[in-house]
């Protein structure tokens, strides 16, 4: 056997890369994770491929594109539905059953440390995987909010004046029904309507800008106040559902896709179910602010060269020169006097964009592509910085944000004198890990998608599940795989002997796919001859 020469060899396609383009083409998964499968009774063992589920088209373009898929299809289900969906909880199955009993058990364990006064950071750790796995199994709501709410150290909630409760605007309240679904509307021939709103809601301005998104004057330009509305954002969205739904009286139901503006700022395109005037969109809208009661962060106590250090024995950040011992947390949010103003107040700017849809309209369908379009990609991405005006203009919103506070455990606190809630050793300002300081996030750490809980009364899982039961349906083929039980499953790990190469695992996948689509195109024609003929007797024999 002669080997190929080095030009030879170089000739032929990169093996991985033409392998992953004709796996990418086929819909397949790029990143496949390889599942060992042991049989029980027999201990006979073969392997599955999963897919990776990724949300964004950087990481993997055919999974993003299924995700973003089936968000459409959520978000279309729930915007006309004319009846209240059913949220009677279904019987967990047996996997579920699985992870909840494991998930009690790990909560039993946290609470036994906790009250012994034992570090409960690992274990914490473990309910937050298992949560995740409960909720990758398909079950509901999120169990750790009701289970370690309180703060475990001290044990008692914090109070608050009442002078800085904000959910009171000058909005008139009306008493709240249960409903979710819109009002029907009935038309002089006796066709009756009902239809729903799309809003596309942003912030306030920060100076103005021109057409590519950046400020027309950099250096008047309020970064820091457009740092603070991004990281906000999240609480703000949350205050106006509930001003809406306090003021118009039912219980208003929401898809939002939270995105990018040209000059980005964050803002929302919100599918709500109903039609809501203008005029009290305009009302609500103006009513609506987020006061957000944070220590001050007017004066830098400490910069770079100069941090507090960590005293392990009463675990506490220290000043670097005299030994003192920081403002705690508590101490900081008591010491805000009742005369001071709130640190910032977010809220949304005065123009919005709405419209109202008819279900099944063209618009309709307009608008859950719009929803939807930039979904699999990061904040970041969904404008490309082309021009030096806009690259500086991203850089500086970046800045503004590195030593912005992200949250109470943010360790930028320590720039100003204050220990972030529970402290710990390594905080370093600057480069807190928070979600809203990476660029990519552009101070945004929410998430993209906001759905409220009486949507399409269905999760992402169930929809999944729908759309698993409609081929198999289509194909002939028992909706649920007799195989699951008697087997064990596990990831194959890298470092596993058995543990296949991306070329291989690539490999499996086209293989399945190609079988797949010859499937379908088969159950496809079967159904065309079947129309085309329907008098053939048994379509199974064809
Ligand atoms: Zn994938
Ligand atoms: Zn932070």
């Amino acid at each position: 056997m002669t080997r190929p020469t080095r030009a030879e060899r170089l000739a032929l396609p990169l093996g991985v890369t033409a392998i992953r383009d004709l796996t990418q083409a086929a819909g397949g998964c790029i990143r496949p994770i390889q599942v060992r499968r042991t049989n029980t009774a027999t201990g006979e063992v073969d392997y599955q491929f999963l897919p990776c589920r990724s949300t964004l088209e950087a990481a993997c373009p055919p999974c993003a594109e299924r995700a973003r898929n089936l968000r459409a299809e959520q978000c279309r289900t729930g915007w006309h539905l004319d009846t209240e969906p059913d949220l009677t909880p279904a019987d967990p199955d047996e996997s579920q059953e699985f992870w909840l009993t494991a998930r009690a058990a790990a909560q039993t364990q946290r609470d036994k440390a906790a009250a012994n006064g034992q570090d409960t950071a690992e274990l914490d750790q473990l309910l937050a995987e298992l949560d995740h796995e409960l909720t990758a199994s398909g079950v509901r709501g999120n169990l750790s909010a009701r289970t370690s709410g309180n703060d475990s150290k001290t044990g008692k909630r914090r109070s608050r004046s009442t002078r800085r409760r904000q959910d009171a605007p000058g909005l008139p309240k009306r008493p709240l029904s249960d409903r979710t679904t819109g009002q029907v509307y009935t038309a002089p021939d006796g066709k009756t309507y009902r239809p729903s709103m799309f809003l596309t809601l942003t912030l306030d301005s920060y100076g103005k800008v021109t057409e590519d998104g950046t400020p027309a004057d950099p250096g008047s330009y309020d970064y820091q106040r457009a740092a603070r509305d991004a990281i906000h954002f999240p609480a703000l969205f949350d205050r106006l559902i509930q001003n809406l739904r306090r003021y118009l009286g039912y219980d208003v139901q929401y898809f939002a896709a939270i995105e990018p503006q040209r000059r980005l700022a964050p803002h929302a395109h919100i599918a709500f179910r109903g039609a809501i005037s203008r005029a009290d969109l305009r009302q609500v809208i103006a009513a609506t602010y987020h006061q957000v009661w944070w220590p001050s962060t007017e004066t830098v106590r400490y910069s770079d060269d100069e941090l507090p250090g960590w005293h392990e024995a009463s675990g506490n950040y220290i000043d670097p020169i005299t030994g003192e011992v920081l403002l705690s947390w508590d101490q900081a949010l008591d010491s805000i006097g009742s005369a001071d103003p709130p640190r910032h107040v977010a809220r949304f700017g005065p123009k919005f964009d709405a419209q109202g849809v008819l279900a099944g309209s063209k618009d309709a369908g307009r608008c859950v592509r719009y929803l939807t379009k930039y979904l699999t990609k990061q904040i970041a991405d969904c404008h490309e910085a082309g021009t030096d005006p806009q690259r500086a203009h991203a850089y500086l919103l970046t800045e503004a944000l590195r030593y912005e506070p992200c949250s109470p455990r943010c360790a930028n606190w320590l720039r100003y004198g204050i220990q972030p809630k529970g402290a710990r050793p390594g905080l370093i300002p600057g480069l807190c890990k928070g979600k809203a300081h990476r660029y990519e996030n552009l101070g945004y750490a929410g998430r993209r998608v906001l759905v409220s809980r009486k949507w399409s009364g269905k999760t992402l899982t169930d929809h999944r599940a729908d759309r698993k039961a409609w081929l198999m349906a289509m194909l002939d083929l028992p909706a649920t795989d007799p195989d699951t039980n008697g087997y064990r499953w596990e990831r194959v790990a890298p470092a596993d002997q058995d543990h296949m190469p991306l070329t291989q695992r690539l490999m499996h996948i086209l293989a399945d796919r190609t079988a797949w689509k010859a499937t379908l195109a088969e159950a496809r024609r079967r159904v065309e001859d079947l129309n085309q003929n329907p008098s053939t007797p048994d379509r199974s024999a064809a």
